[in-house]
């Protein structure tokens, strides 16, 4: 049997934890926090998140999918917000199961608290924060003032600790890993639109402003998370919205519509905190067989693709089933498996903020999506949209998705060049069966 000791009870650290203990491992969780069932959310910090099939797949392997259902918005596509105040809807996928849910994440990490603490051969250690390694590389940890201690009994760790991961810092400083953090020049800051409006509810709302977007997610109380992605610096950045006159005029003249649905617009923002977005590439996640990072502790993403607690918990998924199949090496294998997996997406979910704040308003692009609908539709298994591969498709590696993903794109380029005049092609013009001999000769079957 395993004693396994998790570092952060995050969302990735109690899934962990719950597929763990569901093979007979005795876990102890460590969160530095205090316990979620007894608070609630820090205003600004609500995050709701899109939930889409990686993840739905590794709640399922835990039993507990069934168990958040209550808290699942589901939102079938784009909802798009010009600047005109024109609306225009683009659906994610096109079979009827191809949808992502909204999910309030402090609702989530409550929920699972509660499966966990309810669940045998697992404890919970609220405020409990880990301080470091030990001379020999194990988390030390410390409650409250409390001395630090090396805790007893655990013989093999997961670090779930999140983007800032302490434990990934003493590997670092160990000289047992190396680290690349990469900051955008965008930040991001969250607004409350209260439950009553008539924004559609079953759809992710996007405000695209070219360099800038505003997004929305529905919370199953019928409210609205809204989250300003905005240069930090600049002209047209938080910087310059520093006082409530020059906030209300931002929204007036880029937002109008949403301006009026969130009460105390100026003093949201100005009291709510406001974030950083980055990259972390984790040259190696583990220290022999003893410590593993996992999540965002491991590789930490920007959130354009809605995909790193996805991620994180198809992290899960694959380490429960390494570590259950009886071969040795599990944290090495893990890694080897995982990593190029974690750069593939962290790759597309950058190239994903130029199309969210940008691409989805230009025609072209507009075209190539309905092409690669098509496409899809006349041959199914062999092109797949890359948002749908990365999305709907848990069995196609992420890696995989951005390799085809970009075969992918170059024919559809080759298929949209306009003409002399600057006019993009019909469908109905298309050369569809020299097309599709290009198609199969590029694309090898899945
Ligand atoms: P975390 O959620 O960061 O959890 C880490 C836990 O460890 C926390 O509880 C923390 O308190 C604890 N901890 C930290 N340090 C210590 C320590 N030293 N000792 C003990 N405990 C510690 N993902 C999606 O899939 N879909 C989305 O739509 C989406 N949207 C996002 C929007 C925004 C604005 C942001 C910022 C992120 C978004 N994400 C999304 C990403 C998602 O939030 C993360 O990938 C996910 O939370 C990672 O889970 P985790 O458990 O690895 O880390």
């Amino acid at each position: 049997m395993n004693h396994l000791g998790i570092i952060g009870a995050g969302p990735a650290g109690l899934l962990l934890a719950l597929l763990r203990a569901r093979r007979g491992d005795q876990v102890q969780v460590f969160e530095r926090r205090g316990d979620p069932r007894q608070g609630s959310a820090e205003a600004g910090r609500s995050i709701n998140l899109a939930l889409a099939a990686r993840g739905l797949r590794a709640l399922r392997a835990a039993g507990v999918l069934d168990a958040l259902n209550d808290q699942l918005v589901p939102m079938r596509g784009r909802q798009l917000h010009a600047a005109d105040g024109a609306q225009q809807f683009a659906a994610y996928g096109q079979a009827e199961h191809e949808h992502i849910w909204s999910v309030s994440r402090s609702l989530l990490t409550r929920r699972l608290t509660e499966i966990a603490a309810a669940t045998p051969g697992i404890t919970l250690h609220f405020n409990h924060r880990c301080e470091g390694l030990d001379d020999s590389g194990l988390p030390l940890l410390r409650q409250a003032q409390d001395p630090v201690f090396s805790a007893p009994l655990v013989n093999r760790w997961v670090a779930a600790d999140g983007a800032g991961s302490q434990v990934r810092q003493a590997l670092q400083s160990l000289g047992l890993t190396q680290v690349d953090e990469q900051f955008i020049e965008h930040d991001y800051k969250e607004l409350d639109i209260p439950p009553g409006t008539d924004l559609p509810r079953e759809a992710l709302h996007i405000w695209p402003r070219g360099g800038f977007m505003l997004i929305a997610l529905p919370n199953a109380d019928g409210s609205f998370t809204a989250t300003l992605f905005l240069a930090r610096e600049g002209t047209v950045s938080f910087a310059a919205l520093r006082d409530e006159a020059s906030v209300l005029a931002f929204f007036a003249a880029e937002f109008a519509d949403v301006s009026a649905l969130i009460p105390g617009l100026a003093q949201q923002f100005l009291a709510h905190p406001q974030g950083r977005l980055g990259t972390v590439r984790t040259a190696t996640w583990h220290s022999g067989e003893q410590l593993l990072l996992l999540g965002d502790a491991a590789h930490a993403m920007v959130p354009f693709h809605g995909q790193g607690m996805n991620c994180a918990f198809e992290d899960c998924r694959i380490l429960d089933e390494l570590l259950s199949d009886g071969q040795p090496g599990s944290y090495a294998r893990f890694t080897a498996v995982r990593k190029p997996d974690a750069d593939a997406i962290a790759q597309m979910a950058l190239e994903n903020h130029a199309e969210m704040s940008d691409a989805v308003l230009n025609p072209r692009f507009q075209l190539q999506r309905q092409l690669a609908l098509e496409w899809e539709r006349r041959l199914p298994g062999r092109f797949i949209p890359r948002y749908s591969m990365v999305t709907f498709h848990d069995e196609i590696r992420y890696s995989v998705a951005l390799q085809r993903g970009r075969i992918q794109q170059q024919l559809l380029a080759d298929m949209t060049v306009p003409d002399a005049s600057g006019a993009l092609p019909a469908l109905t013009d298309l050369n569809w069966a020299a097309w599709q001999e290009r198609v199969l000769a590029s694309l090898a079957p899945l």
